[in-house]
């Protein structure tokens, strides 16, 4: 958790916004929902509800994934932009939404357990077949 100042917008820029106070380090997400939406594994940020604040939103689409989850994505240049668990208060924002630098830190890949096989994961960090304990 990173207390920051960040700005991000989607590929054609119809969908921007910024974000404020606490940041989760990013996780790498093998699920095949991401893998589905996203072309390969997901890497999420998260940020509470009311620290996101958007400038411009007007192609922003949502896509109920699971019972459980949407999607926000961009209804003109197709970028994959949110995840949301239904019924909470916060948002996990796709990292490389974000305008570089982020000040970001990978931290963990998750859901291992769902990857495809025609790639390996590759770095050191802790690896959890579903999510982490605790
Ligand atoms: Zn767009």
């Amino acid at each position: 958790m990173k207390k920051l100042s960040l700005k991000a917008k989607c590929l054609c820029g119809n969908i921007s916004f910024k974000t404020s106070g606490y940041h989760r380090d990013v996780q790498n997400c093998h699920c095949v929902q991401c893998l589905k939406t996203h072309g390969h594994h997901a890497a999420y940020s998260k940020v509470e509800e009311k620290d996101l604040k958007f400038l411009s939103k007007k192609s922003l689409k949502w896509f109920k994934s699971s019972k459980r989850a949407k999607r926000g994505f961009c209804s003109n240049c197709g970028a994959s932009i949110f995840f949301k668990v239904i019924g909470t208060n916060s948002v996990c924002i796709a990292a490389g939404i974000f305008n570089n630098p982020t000040k970001l830190k990978t931290s963990i890949e998750i859901f291992t357990k769902g990857k495809s096989d025609y790639y390996k994961i590759n770095s050191k960090l802790p690896k959890y077949a579903r999510y982490p304990k605790g």
